[in-house]
């Protein structure tokens, strides 16, 4: 089905984390506050990319569902909330690894081997084997996450806007070589990500031990503090130091008042505040902030089934959206699990034509929030997959048009149904067809279609195209009057197409 078809009220987004386990304070203001912010305002989707984890640590996988858990307990615990973003873990919704292997098929090799993080980790990770197949691939696998909830955003930090651009790319060469419009670019979102060091003063990351936890208790969180590195400055607490290079004033710039900043900055500078005071400040700054976080996680850790049931009714709900994709892709590929367009080739009886044109039985035309245009839309290519006789062989070109066997270019159009006066009215781009087909669904999802050869509409086709500016599409209607059907052109003298209907001589 068209995207155009898909209604949603607020714009998506989608972003995800490797289960690394608890998170730290790093993680918690690069992206996870910035997150339980975005749920208000956007249709978020979170998930715990595990498949990613595997891609650097396959050799180890025994701690992958803890820290799973980990993950999304912290998550919980720091306000994301299941009632208003879906949170999912990845690898329970196989559509990702669907996605990825179609997406692989498309994806030029050279675009994954000059991703810069491909070499820059592998010589980052060097402990580890990096030379495997799902780790050159993971580029794929990323694009398959997003691209598979059609997301429009996804929240990055300045420096991971390449990854977003890749998305965009794969987007666009499945959209150009298929000429399909299922996939929307998405554009990186840039959230606030503040400088924060670890307690060595180096970028606060688990593979340097540096790192302050978002759910680690108090005292432990005051110990850290307290033994924090302050870059060289004020070795002797009677020299003035600068703020700017101290990891404990990067902390305060983060958690603390706009008054404490201003205090402890002109403590440190002028030498009249001790360095142990200022850590005490941060301290408690920090703990304001994460205090409420652990109390939260500890809630969570006491009923880990009920976490764990709802992580996968989430799941299960992500695949529920993820399918909706899914069923698009598939049939770019030739893939769809239903019959489709190959029924064709086989025929079928008068009567079963018949049943075809109720279309209550196909799901396209039942699902209540599709709207009409999107329908309408979808119509043309499901009549001639279900109700065009299988003798007739109508090509459909690069560029969309439709030809007959012999060459004639065939307009399709559905009509918008008018209730209250029985008409469909059309439009029509001013091109030159010399066939119409024109499909009327009426309020009961029933499907009558006109064949039209051109001597029914050229004259008043061509009337019309004097009359209305070069990019103006012309209003045709058809009306229904007892068991008659009259066709008028631009408010043409109506004339009578009820014999029309179903004829289909004009197509071969
Ligand atoms: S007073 Fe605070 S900011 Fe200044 S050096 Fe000491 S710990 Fe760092």
């Amino acid at each position: 089905m068209p995207e155009s078809a898909i209604s949603s009220s607020r714009p998506r987004v989608l972003s995800g984390m490797r289960p690394t386990g608890k998170l730290h304070l790093g993680n918690y203001m690069g992206a996870l506050a910035n997150w339980v912010k975005l749920q208000d305002e956007y249709e978020c989707y979170f998930f715990i990319a595990d498949w990613h984890a595997l891609t650097t640590d396959y050799a180890d996988p025994s701690r992958v569902k803890l820290n799973t858990l980990d993950v999304a307990l912290d998550w919980l615990a720091a306000g994301l909330d299941a009632e208003k973003s879906t949170i999912f873990i990845q690898s329970h919704v196989l559509q990702h690894a669907e996605l990825n292997l179609l997406l692989g098929m498309i994806t030029p090799l050279g675009w994954l081997e000059r991703v810069p993080t491909y070499k820059e980790q592998q010589e980052n990770l060097s402990s580890k084997d990096l030379t495997n197949f799902g780790f050159l691939g993971y580029p794929v696998l990323m694009a398959s996450d997003i691209l598979l909830y059609q997301a429009q955003y996804v929240p990055v930090g300045q420096d991971q806007s390449a990854h977003v651009e890749l998305t965009r790319e794969t987007a666009r060469r499945l959209n150009s070589m298929y000429k399909t419009t299922v996939f929307p670019e998405p554009d990186a979102l840039f959230t606030p990500s503040p400088k924060l060091t670890g307690t060595d003063g180096r970028k606060m990351s688990k593979s340097y031990g540096n790192t302050i936890g978002l759910t680690e208790a108090k005292p432990s969180v005051a110990a850290k503090i307290a033994s924090m590195s302050t870059n060289g400055q004020r070795i002797r607490q009677s020299d003035p130091g600068d703020p700017d290079l101290c990891p404990v004033g990067d902390l305060h710039k983060v958690f603390s008042s706009p008054d404490l900043i201003a205090e402890t900055q002109k403590g440190c500078r002028t030498a009249s505040m001790r360095c142990e005071f200022c850590k005490v400040e941060a301290t408690k700054s920090v703990c304001a902030v994460t205090g409420p976080i652990y109390d939260k996680r500890m809630q969570l850790e006491s009923n880990i089934e009920q976490a764990w049931e709802m992580l996968r009714e989430q799941s299960v709900k992500a695949a529920t959206r993820a399918e909706e994709t899914m069923l698009a892709v598939r049939d770019v590929f030739g893939l769809s699990h239903d019959l489709g367009a190959v029924k064709r080739y086989f025929g079928a009886s008068e009567e079963e034509l018949n049943q075809r044109r109720d279309l209550n039985q196909y799901k396209t035309f039942t699902e209540a929030r599709c709207s009409e245009d999107g329908v309408n839309a979808f119509l043309p290519s499901h009549w001639l997959t279900y109700l065009l006789p299988k003798e007739i062989a109508i090509t459909v070109e690069p560029d969309e048009t439709w030809l007959t066997s012999k060459k004639k270019r065939v307009l399709a159009a559905a009509g918008t149904y008018g209730v209250d006066e029985g008409t469909w009215s059309f439009e029509v781009p001013q091109k030159s067809y010399e066939v119409w087909v024109l499909l009327c669904r009426d309020d009961k999802n029933w499907l009558e279609d006109f064949i039209l050869p051109q001597k029914y509409f050229s004259q008043p086709f061509a009337k019309a195209k004097k009359i209305l500016k070069k990019n103006e599409k012309i209003p045709v209607s058809l009306r229904k009057d007892g068991e008659r059907f009259l066709l008028s052109v631009h408010a043409s003298e109506p004339v009578d197409i009820t014999d029309l209907q179903s004829n289909y001589g004009p197509l071969e």
